[in-house]
Parts: C-alpha cells; sequence; structure tokens
C-alpha cells in the first residue's frame, strides 16, 4: 500500500501545480486524474474555446477583407476538419506537456483512474489503495444538463462534445446566453451555421450592466446570430432529422427547429462520485464543497481548490494554484472576460446600491483610434470610481484590445492605488489602453 504525503484528485488548474510546489518542498505526492490531463480548461475550456474563436475571427476578417483594401478572389470556404484539428494541435501540446512534466517529476506519481474516498485519509483507484496525510480536491465541474422537458429524447452537445465537431452544423440551437452560449454561438455563426441562442432570462449574460447585455446582443445579431430571450419554459422534442426548442418567448415564433443542440446553461461540480461522505466532507444542496472553517481537524486533512468549491466563480483565474510564485487571490476583486469579439472583461463593481459616491468615465470604441484603425468600433469602456476615495470600484469593457488593457485597472486595484495615478500616466500610442487615463478624466456621478 504506497503511502504519500499528498494526494491530489484532479489535474484541472491547481492541481499540477500544486503538486510541483509539494514536490519541491520534498514531499512525496500522488496526483490522480480520470480523463484528460490539464481538466477543463485545457482540454474542453479555454485553450479550445479560444483556438476555435480564432480560427472564427479569421473568417470574419476573411468575408470583411474588401473593407481593409484586401481583395480575395472566389468566396471564403471554411474547412471545419482543419479548424478541429488545429484547435487540436493547440490542445495537445499544451496537454502532452502538462503530462510529461508530472510523468517526469521526481517524488510525483501520477495515477490514471477514477479516484473514491474509502476514508477521510485514503482514496482508492480501481481497486487500488492509497493513502496520504493530505488530501487536496481540484475535481472541478462539468455541463450542467438541465431537466428541461423532452432533454431525454432529444441528441445535445455540451462543451465536451462540441470538441469533436469537425463540419458545420445547418442550424445550431444553443440553450444559454451567457459567455460560453455566445462564443460558441457567435464562432459558429462565422464558421457560417444559422444560430439562434435561446435565454431565459430577459437579457443576456445577465451579471453584466443592462446596457453591456444590450450592446452584447446588438453585436451578435448583427452577425446573423438570432436571440430569443425570455424562453421561460423550454422543451424539447424530436421532428425527422430536426430538433424542435418550444420556447415561450415574448417575441418571435413559439418554436425553433434547428440540425443540432448546444446545451450552454451552466456548469455542476464533479462531487456527485468521490464518496465524500466517507471521508466526511459535506456538499450542498447544488453539490459545492462546504467549507467547514471551524472544524479544524478536517481542515487539516483536506485542502479543496478549484470549481467544486463552493462559490467559486467558474473561471480558471479563480482556480489556479500559481506553480514558481505566491499570487494574492482577492475575494473582492471579482474579474472576467469572455472572450467571443469584441472581448468582454470585466471586473465587478461593488459599487451598486453601497451607499457610496460613485462617479463613472466612458468612451465607446468609435472614439479610440486604435479600434477605428483595425476596423473594430464596436463596444464601449466604462469604469467606475469612488469619488471620495478615489477607489477604482470596477470596470466593464466591451471592444477589441480590452482583455489586455482590463489588467492596467486591474492592477491598480490590486495595488490599492487611487485612480488618479492613471489618470495622470502616459500611455503608449496608439493602443486602446492609452485612453484610460481620458475615460478617467471624464468621471460623472452615476446615479
Ligand atoms: C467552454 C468553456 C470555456 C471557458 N473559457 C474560459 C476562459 O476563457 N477563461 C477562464 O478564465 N475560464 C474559462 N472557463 C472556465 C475554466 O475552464 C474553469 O474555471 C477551470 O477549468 C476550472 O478548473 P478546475 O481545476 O476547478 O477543474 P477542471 O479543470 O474541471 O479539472 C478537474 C479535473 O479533475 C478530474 N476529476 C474529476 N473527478 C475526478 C475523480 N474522482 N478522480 C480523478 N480525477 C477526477 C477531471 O477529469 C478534470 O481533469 C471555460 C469553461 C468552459 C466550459
Amino acid at each position: 500500500m504506497p503511502d504519500f504525503d499528498a494526494i491530489i484528485i484532479g489535474t484541472g488548474q491547481a492541481g499540477p501545480s500544486l503538486a510541483f510546489r509539494l514536490a519541491g518542498a520534498g514531499m512525496k505526492v500522488a496526483v490522480v486524474e480520470s480523463h484528460l490531463v490539464g481538466g477543463t480548461c485545457v482540454n474542453t475550456g479555454c485553450t479550445p474555446t479560444k483556438a476555435l474563436v480564432a480560427s472564427a475571427y479569421a473568417a470574419r476578417i476573411a468575408r470583411r477583407a474588401a473593407e481593409y483594401g484586401v481583395v480575395i478572389a472566389g468566396d471564403i470556404g471554411i474547412d471545419m476538419r482543419r479548424v478541429k484539428a488545429r484547435k487540436d494541435a493547440i490542445v495537445a501540446a499544451s496537454r502532452n506537456g502538462l503530462t510529461s512534466a508530472l510523468e517526469n517529476a521526481a517524488s510525483i506519481t501520477l495515477y490514471r483512474g477514477h479516484a473514491r474516498f474509502a476514508s477521510s485519509q485514503a482514496v482508492e483507484i480501481a481497486g487500488e489503495r492509497l493513502r496520504a496525510g493530505r488530501i487536496f480536491i481540484n475535481v472541478g465541474g462539468r455541463a450542467l444538463v438541465p431537466p428541461m422537458p423532452g432533454i431525454n429524447e432529444v441528441p445535445y452537445l455540451t462543451n465536451s462534445s462540441m470538441m469533436d465537431v469537425d463540419f458545420l452544423p445547418r442550424h445550431l440551437i444553443i440553450v444559454g446566453g451567457s459567455y460560453i452560449g455566445l462564443e460558441f454561438g457567435q464562432m459558429y455563426r462565422r464558421f457560417g451555421s444559422q444560430v439562434t441562442i435561446i435565454e431565459m432570462a430577459p437579457r443576456l449574460v445577465r451579471h453584466e450592466d443592462e446596457d453591456v447585455s444590450a450592446a452584447i446582443k446588438d453585436i451578435v445579431e448583427r452577425e446573423g446570430v438570432d436571440v430569443r430571450l425570455n424562453a421561460e419554459c423550454i422543451s424539447l422534442v424530436k421532428r425527422g432529422d430536426e430538433i424542435v426548442a418550444k420556447v415561450d418567448c415574448t417575441a418571435g415564433a413559439p418554436k425553433v427547429a434547428g440540425s443540432h443542440l448546444l446545451l450552454a446553461v451552466g456548469r455542476r461540480p464533479n462531487t456527485d462520485d468521490l464518496d465524500l461522505e466517507k471521508a466526511g466532507v459535506r456538499c450542498d444542496e447544488r453539490g459545492y464543497i462546504v467549507v467547514e472553517t471551524s472544524c479544524k481537524p478536517l481542515r487539516r486533512a483536506f485542502r479543496r481548490s478549484g470549481t467544486a468549491t463552493a462559490r467559486a466563480p467558474s473561471l480558471t483565474p479563480r482556480t489556479t494554484i500559481s506553480r514558481s510564485s505566491r499570487r494574492i487571490y482577492s475575494t473582492t476583486i471579482r474579474a472576467g472576460s469572455a472572450s467571443a469579439s469584441p472581448p468582454m472583461p470585466f471586473i465587478l463593481a461593488a459599487a451598486r446600491n453601497s451607499g457610496r459616491r460613485v462617479l463613472a468615465g466612458e468612451r465607446p470604441m468609435t472614439r479610440v483610434a486604435r479600434a477605428v484603425e483595425k476596423g473594430e468600433t464596436q463596444g464601449f469602456m466604462r469604469i467606475l470610481v469612488d469619488g471620495d476615495s478615489k477607489e477604482i470600484l470596477g470596470a466593464s469593457l466591451l471592444g477589441t484590445g480590452c482583455d489586455e488593457a482590463v489588467h492596467a485597472i486591474l492592477d491598480l486595484m490590486y495595488a490599492k492605488a487611487p485612480y488618479t495615478v492613471m489618470q495622470r500616466a502616459m500611455h503608449i500610442h496608439p493602443t486602446v489602453s492609452e485612453l484610460l487615463p481620458t475615460v478617467l478624466g471624464d468621471l460623472k456621478p452615476v446615479s
């Protein structure tokens, strides 16, 4: 029976880097992975979707070539097999690099198989029992399949099975109008599919400000994506080769018939098949691990990280442990980005209803030289500050280059520096970031 100082279940964002750090500190570590090394981000999430988004962007630019004075003779064609092959190569490079790093690290043993707890200090993998003083849970999540009427009668895709698609769906119906649904929707529209996004809420990406949601809707609709909001009662039926989604929307036809269906309605944690009860670990009603802050022995024995943790936002930076340096995990600064185009990074503002004197600066991308030069003027930049403390409270950026520019704001927030530091800075021209000081120079009260 092998004995380890630590067992890490799952090789997602935190698992491997934690393993390297523990091994570096002289510990003997077992890492267990039931499926693909690298987890969601590397295999079915961030990396492959951004590779696909890049292909879709190339298709979009090729179609717009004439606007830039570039002449392309003949039609623009999309070879979905090559699109997938490119994506697969990028993913494989990342996964293989991580796999060999784990396999070749002294003091780390990589086990392939599904881990289940046998007790608070032991897990079982295909009949083999491993013991350790510390067990780290990094099991992540998978696509949520909601119990909507008819779901078991129709074929459906998730972000994972979408990775095997090497053809162009004639009409892709996407249930879910948040980041994942939007990324796939815009991407497949750009590849040439007809796309309908069905969203239960009255607007897309509902945690964004209303005008951001409206701008996003406008952008995807202009590209030809059909958006159906307020779809409170969705049911599904198979009709010949088609999948029919019955939608109870306030506007539009009551049915949408398509060739393929993608579910993008959220994630659920992979905690239901871990036998957590044998280890005394408790989950909430949605399956997220509850952290027993008062139970010290439990806390000593277990560590958990990543998506499976209660209320962890489902984004990679929140689920990562830095391999080499100690990064600060801020529980107050919540930032993320969707990488549809234009990118839409956000830093969630603690401003609303806070009683603070909130000021906002704003600029449309039509007044950002870099965006005009690139021919990508959709969206706007908005920064919120506290008029008294001069603290930056948050930002909504929607525009080309904004997924990079947002970090200037984020760094200032981590430094707890007043916005005036950036307001007085001289940024490089021509960039999107160069307008951030200008935005901060024109602040107005927010009601
Ligand atoms: C389509 C899509 C696009 C995304 N794009 C972005 C993005 O652009 N930016 C961003 O920040 N985030 C993005 N995310 C979110 C990001 O992928 C996740 O936040 C991140 O991968 C979560 O990491 P994790 O380590 O918690 O879990 P995971 O990456 O899911 O890793 C968990 C691992 O544990 C393994 N495992 C589970 N149970 C067991 C078991 N019992 N035994 C052994 N192994 C087990 C799994 O096989 C998996 O490999 C995206 C997600 C999706 C779905």
